[in-house]
């Protein structure tokens, strides 16, 4: 007997729940891990962001249900962020939606425009989000391949025309989990006249927007002109701020996509705890340089690994955001083959590329968000220990 629906029965193990248990039991046995598959970052929350919380939760009013759109202060900073930092306008009442993490907005986001049925066009490989919940909402995925000759951008024009009349949301995602790969606004200006020309809405998840090296900015999709009419973008805190547990983000954009979320989301969830809404409009509203100095950490980090993968003979030019490596696999591997080879001889866990969809096959993705010390020794386990044999 199965208390489960067929569509919750055939849902494939979270990856990362399956590598959890995998680790757990290396762990058990005695073995030292070091975790490079999770994207979830080592830093603390910057104290001034903690502090305002501690504050905000004083105040007996903060303690009741929160606003279903996020309280004003949350959503003006948002607004006022995308001003300082895209010189792009928000209306903070209609354009600006608070989410529970950006995750759950993503997922709210399909079953809010398509129909059983429609399709979706989702980059492959990408953040496994966006398949799954156009799977839970009966609809069918549209693998946009990723490949690293066209920048891992999605060549548009190679999607068929019948599979476009189906479609009704086009995920996108820059600076790119699990690929590092970074555009410019060109990129966004093809991308919204393509969805004007059919009619689709584009999401762009931009979790990474701030986690960015040297002297590259990442665009925001609405610098676009005309593109408020066809596109949301989310983002988050999680990763600006070393706020992954706190389980704060924003949708911004359309205004008639974001009512429809709201609505939608108005009879599921009641919103975040205004406390944590509050200083998270604190953190955006604060002195950034916190922002600079994770990068950096990032950035050196990045090069160590690089250098680490360089002398196994992986080579990759350094991506310009993210905390990934995405890196293609030596010859004669599959993507599993070679992670297990690296967990097994090294007891570093790295994830397989086609843990995020098949175009992934052929690479593996590191992630840098363990403290500096654990990312130097697994560099050097990689360089003394992995053997692998090149065919
Ligand atoms: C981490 C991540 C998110 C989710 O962020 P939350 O706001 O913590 O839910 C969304 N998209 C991508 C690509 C991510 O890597």
């Amino acid at each position: 007997m199965s208390y489960q629906s067929n569509r919750v029965g055939q849902i494939p193990p979270y990856l990362f729940a399956e590598i959890n248990k995998k680790k757990a039991a290396m762990i058990e046995a005695g073995i030292d891990v070091i975790d490079l598959g999770i994207g979830d970052p080592d830093l603390p929350t910057p104290t001034h962001i903690v502090e305002k919380l501690i504050e905000e939760m004083q105040d007996p009013k903060n303690l009741k249900y929160p606003s279903f759109i996020g309280c004003n202060e949350f959503r003006q900073a948002v607004a006022d962020f995308y001003e300082r930092q895209y010189d792009v306008k928000l209306d903070p009442n209609t354009e600006v939606l608070a989410l529970i993490g950006s995750k759950e907005g993503i997922a709210h986001l399909v079953p809010t425009l398509i129909d059983p049925g429609d399709t979706v066009l989702i980059p492959d490989p990408s953040y496994p989000v966006y398949r799954m919940a156009t799977y839970l909402a009966n609809g069918k995925s549209y693998s946009m391949p990723l490949k690293e000759e066209n920048n891992f951008e999605p060549e548009f024009s190679s999607i068929p025309e019948e599979i476009l009349e189906r479609s009704k949301l086009i995920f996108l995602n820059y600076p790119g989990n699990p690929t590092a790969a970074t555009v410019d606004l060109e990129f966004f200006n093809r991308a919204i006249s393509f969805a004007r020309d059919h009619q689709i809405p584009i999401a762009h998840d931009s979790a990474y927007n701030m986690v960015t090296f040297d002297d590259y900015k990442a665009p925001s999709i609405l610098q676009v002109d005309g593109a408020k009419e066809i596109s949301v973008e989310f983002g988050s805190l999680s990763k600006t701020y070393n706020m992954t547990g706190w389980r704060i983000g924003y949708v911004v954009g359309n205004k008639e996509i974001i009512k429809a979320l709201s609505t939608l989301k108005t009879n599921i969830d009641t919103g975040q705890f205004t406390p944590i809404q509050k200083a998270a409009a604190f953190a955006l509203n604060s002195d950034q340089s916190c922002i600079t100095y994770h990068n950096q950490i990032y950035r050196e980090r990045m090069t160590a690994m690089l250098d680490g993968l360089a002398s196994i003979g992986v080579k990759v030019d350094t991506p310009k955001g993210s905390f990934f490596v995405w890196a293609p696999v030596p010859k004669g591997y599959t993507s599993t083959e070679f992670a297990t080879s690296v967990l097994e001889q090294t007891g570093v866990i790295i994830t397989p590329g086609n843990a995020f969809g098949s175009g992934g096959e052929g690479y593996f993705r590191v992630s840098l968000s363990v403290p500096n010390q654990r990312l130097y020794e697994a560099v050097d386990r990689i360089k003394q220990k992995l053997e692998i044999t090149i065919v």
